[in-house]
């Protein structure tokens, strides 16, 4: 992969996307140096920052620009105070985030969620729950299950004398669906500590059953892997009793929409998140969308005050995921442990009592991450 030119279309938005981007690119022109890769990089509106370029939240043009390109860099849209004076389906979350998924047919979103043992003042559980720090990764299905499953629909029932409405949701998993967000768990398994933990709710729903029997048969593609199943109710639970166990968590869409975010509040800060939407695979390549897990945080926009290792990271992601190089993301994980290990922290992370800590703001945390590589 390494002599083949990446594609990339960088799509900072809005809020603080174009504050973090840029010490994304910064970092990621590092690791091209070091690792004598070739990287075209193209810029384009995306948001508002789309609407007040184009007059769209997604232009033509940065969607062409998508279609040529290799994976998506990008950063969040939406700006609470400008969002509702434009209908829904114009709005930058939905014209541009979920158009890009839907076009790109985004099937698989990936959550890291790391906590080095010098944030471990930064997460909600006690110092013995944490062990040597967390590293757990929630491979979450998103294209299908109840959120998309037919019949969808509100209706009206008259029983007797009486009227009410009832509503109806669809859970639906077909083996084809199951099998590709498997393989895309197992894989990332391998390159990390070789166990997935499957969830399903195999005790009470048909989609559980039906979970747990695909998951099985695919793993027996991966010897390497240890398998495990657990029922939802249990994984909530286990999360913030012992979330040292988990390495893969492989979730359908409902369950892993609920398991990320609450697997992501153990990392203390929403700047450190990175996560990857990922598409079809062709040859050696994996179509995808980077971007960090909070939104344009216009509560500190434009202030130097932004996090930017939430974006640094998701680039690392893109590395691994669309174009398998692993060294070159190890080698941009390992300048932000080192920056942190150092004690630099912006505002999410730092804290006062720690003597070491050194509080810097976006573009010195992105020096210091850059400089480390
Ligand atoms: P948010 O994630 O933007 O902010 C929540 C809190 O986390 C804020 O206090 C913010 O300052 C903090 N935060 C987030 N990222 C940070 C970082 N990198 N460094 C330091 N602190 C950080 O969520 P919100 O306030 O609910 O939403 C703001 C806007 O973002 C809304 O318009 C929303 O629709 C949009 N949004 C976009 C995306 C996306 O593009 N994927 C995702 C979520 C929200």
């Amino acid at each position: 992969m390494s002599s083949a030119t990446l594609k990339i279309a960088a799509l900072a938005g809005d809020g603080i996307g174009p504050e973090v981007m840029r010490e994304a690119i910064k970092v990621l022109r590092a690791v091209e140096q070091k690792f004598a890769l070739s990287i075209t990089l193209t810029e384009a509106p995306v948001g508002w920052a789309g609407i007040d370029a184009a007059g769209q939240a997604l232009p033509e043009a940065t969607l062409k620009l998508c279609r040529q390109s290799d994976a998506i860099l990008f950063g969040s849209v939406g700006l609470p105070d400008r969002d509702p004076t434009i209908p829904k389906e114009q709005r930058p979350e939905r014209a541009a985030l979920l158009r890009l998924r839907k076009e790109f047919s985004l099937f698989a979103n990936l959550r890291p969620v790391q906590l080095p043992k010098a944030l471990a003042y930064a997460c909600p559980l006690r110092p013995e729950r944490q062990g040597d720090g967390l590293d757990l990764l929630v491979v979450r299905e998103l294209t299908g299950g109840m959120y998309f499953g037919q019949p969808k629909l509100t209706e009206e029932i008259t029983d007797g004398t009486r009227h009410f409405r009832r509503a109806i949701d669809t859970m639906v998993y077909s083996e084809p669906e199951i099998e590709r967000i498997a393989h895309v768990a197992f894989q990332a398994a391998q390159w990390r500590r070789k166990k997935v933990t499957s969830i399903d709710k195999a005790n009470v729903l048909e989609n559980g059953v039906l979970w747990r029997e695909v998951v099985t048969r695919v793993a027996k593609d991966y010897p390497a892997v240890a398998l495990e199943h657990m029922f939802v109710d249990n994984a909530a639970m286990q999360l913030v009793l012992r979330p040292t166990q988990f390495d893969v968590v492989l979730c359908e869409n409902l369950f892993g929409d609920i398991l990320s975010d609450e697997a992501a509040a153990l990392a203390g800060s929403l700047g450190m998140l990175p996560s990857a939407s990922l598409g079809a695979t062709t040859g050696e390549q994996t179509f995808g969308l980077y971007e960090p897990a909070g939104g344009t945080a216009p509560d500190i926009a434009g202030k130097n005050l932004a996090n930017p290792i939430a974006q640094i990271l998701s680039s690392a992601l893109l590395l691994r995921y669309s174009f398998k190089l692993e060294a070159a993301a190890r080698a941009i994980e390992g300048a932000v442990s080192a920056a942190i290990a150092q004690g630099l922290r912006t505002g999410d992370i730092y804290n006062p009592a720690d003597p070491a800590a050194k509080k810097v703001g976006t573009q010195e945390m992105g020096d210091a991450i850059e400089a480390a590589i």
